[in-house]
């Protein structure tokens, strides 16, 4: 049954791309009449059609646009809308996506790395009261924005993982790590935007002024709007941060901690609160010889003769600078006093605060080297409410996670609060205050390595899935292939969702391989 399960998904996928109609000639005539800064490309676009799960066959682009100008984008969205054709327009980051999110069918696939300026206001101005901000083009990389936010000793207090991603995709989405039960999710730290909506109109939006588009657009899957700029706020840098990952074997004291770590104490706690979990063997990808910073600090001979098949490891950093550096050990021993992790296996290291945010890149370059970073990720994403996560913890971890899970499982509880309801990325929408974030990072790796099939790991995508229905969870970075499942996942934002598509993107142009809305002619 899995084998018809996960070949039948990856049929599916073939046959909603081979629906895809190449450009017209009078299509093709007509947008090589725009007049254009930056240029559209009709052959050779197979670099467009790259995303990062490697997970359908995805036929290239018709049309790129590698824009250097907004009004670049503007003029070809609304040519494109005035057209009587089956055209669609989608922004690309960097294709980071594992589902072709940032594909279009019939479609013109606008490549937002080419605009990519960033400018620090240090100062801020007068509409934010002088608090500091970094203005960033909707291509610029975050990792860009950190380095250029850096210069002046700033930087954004919200981050993802990973920073080579653009600010443009991930706030299309929501943006979320270890800091996120402090500040939210990015979304959530954004001052300004400037988007290119679905009419081709190039709109200024803040929380207060035109704030239907503002909050629509982050979150919004490409759906409403082009992000072409966003202006994001900033607070004082730290220099240093001492990184700490202590190792639980029993979930109910792990998830106790955690949430004590993020609640009314917020404060006085660490900066960055994220858990994994640690399957019981030596294994460097998902067993405990992935927790410590240098390997051989753990052994065998240290694991509680009590822990189970799986054990849980919590992750988090307390920033410093050099001058706070006498009374860091005191400090951070007091913060972890109220903890109940294994004391002999409590592992730290200090880094700073760029190569700390910057962690995957290092794991990237390694990995880049042995040819094991362009390779299928069948990644899933799940946000789990809180009274849930005991069940979801009985029933995924400890009976689905083996020893050749391939990947890190992240777990880590945030607050809803920090996540305004205006915004379109669905949470869960049980009233309580805290959900956790969990992704199943899995790789597949090439056949010689051994290991899962890509089938069975996308069977396995599917069973958590089926568990996670009666749970009240709602996917992050999803994609289904029909409406139906986009109204179940939108739930109370799906006739928002639907309004604002009418107001904004009303000829249904923007990001069609999202399957959520499709063009009418
Ligand atoms: P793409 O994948 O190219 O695009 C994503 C979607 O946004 C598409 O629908 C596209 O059409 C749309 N889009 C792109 N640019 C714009 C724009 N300017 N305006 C409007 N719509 C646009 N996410 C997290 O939240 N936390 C993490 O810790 C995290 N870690 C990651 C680690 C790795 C190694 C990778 C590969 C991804 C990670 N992600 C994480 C996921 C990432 O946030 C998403 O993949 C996101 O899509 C950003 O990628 P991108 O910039 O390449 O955008």
């Amino acid at each position: 049954l899995g084998c018809i399960l996960a070949s039948c998904l990856r049929v599916c996928y073939s046959d909603s791309d081979s629906r895809r109609s190449p450009i017209s000639p009078g299509d093709r005539k007509y947008l090589e009449s725009l007049s254009l800064q930056g240029k559209l490309t009709f052959e050779n676009t197979t670099a467009s059609a790259k995303d990062w799960g490697q997970l359908r066959r995805v036929t290239a682009p018709a049309v790129v646009l590698h824009p250097t100008s907004v009004d670049d984008i503007a003029t070809v969205v609304r040519s494109v809308a005035r057209l009587e054709s089956e055209l669609t327009v989608a922004a690309r980051g960097l294709g980071s996506s594992t589902g072709s999110q940032s594909q279009a069918r019939n479609r013109i696939v606008v490549e937002m790395t080419s605009l990519n300026g960033i400018m620090v206001a240090p100062s801020g101005d007068s509409a934010s009261n002088g608090v500091p901000f970094v203005e960033a083009m909707g291509g610029a990389l975050w990792v860009d924005v950190l380095k250029a936010s850096l210069e002046h000793r700033l930087a954004p207090r919200s981050w993802t993982d990973y920073l080579y991603l653009t600010v443009g995709g991930t706030l299309s989405n929501a943006g979320v790590s270890g800091q996120t039960f402090r500040h939210g999710p990015e979304v959530s730290n954004v001052l300004q935007l400037e988007v290119v909506t679905g009419k081709g109109e190039v709109v200024q939006c803040t929380p207060t002024e035109n704030s239907e588009l503002f909050f629509t657009v982050l979150g919004g899957l490409g759906q409403f709007g082009i992000i072409t700029k966003a202006r994001i706020l900033l607070e004082k840098a730290p220099q240093r941060v001492r990184w700490m990952r202590a190792l639980y074997t029993d979930f109910a004291t792990f998830k106790r901690d955690q949430e004590l770590l993020i609640g009314s104490a917020v404060t006085k706690s660490f900066d960055y609160v994220e858990g994994f979990v640690v399957v019981n063997n030596e294994n460097v990808i998902n067993g405990w010889g992935s927790v410590p910073f240098v390997r051989s600090e753990v052994s065998e001979a240290m694991i509680p003769s009590s822990a189970g098949p799986i054990m849980y490891c919590l992750e988090v950093t307390k920033a410093y600078s050099t001058a706070d550096l006498q009374k860091l050990d005191d400090v951070v021993e007091s913060m972890l006093a109220p903890l109940s992790f294994h004391r002999e296996l409590l592992f730290k290291t200090d880094t700073t605060y760029f190569k700390f945010l910057d962690r995957v890149h290092e794991l990237e370059t390694q990995l880049r080297s042995r040819g094991l970073w362009e390779i299928p990720h069948p990644w899933l994403n799940i946000f789990v409410p809180a009274s849930a996560i005991d069940r979801f913890d009985m029933l995924v971890f400890k009976r689905l996670v083996t020893h050749e899970f391939n990947g890190p499982i992240l777990v880590y509880p945030v607050n809803k609060s920090q996540w305004d309801k205006r915004l379109s990325v669905a949470i869960p929408e049980s009233p309580e205050e805290i959900f956790y974030i969990v992704a199943f990072l899995r790789n597949k790796l090439p056949d010689a390595h051994g290991g899962p099939s890509l089938s069975s790991m996308l069977e396995d995508n599917e069973k958590i899935l089926r568990i996670c229905e009666p749970l009240q969870c709602k996917q992050y970075l999803p994609h289904y292939q029909d409406r139906s499942r986009w109204k179940r996942h939108f739930g109370i934002k799906w006739e928002t969702f639907v309004q604002n598509k009418q107001a904004f993107d009303p000829n249904v142009i923007l990001s069609s391989s999202q399957n959520i809305f499709s063009r009418r002619r």
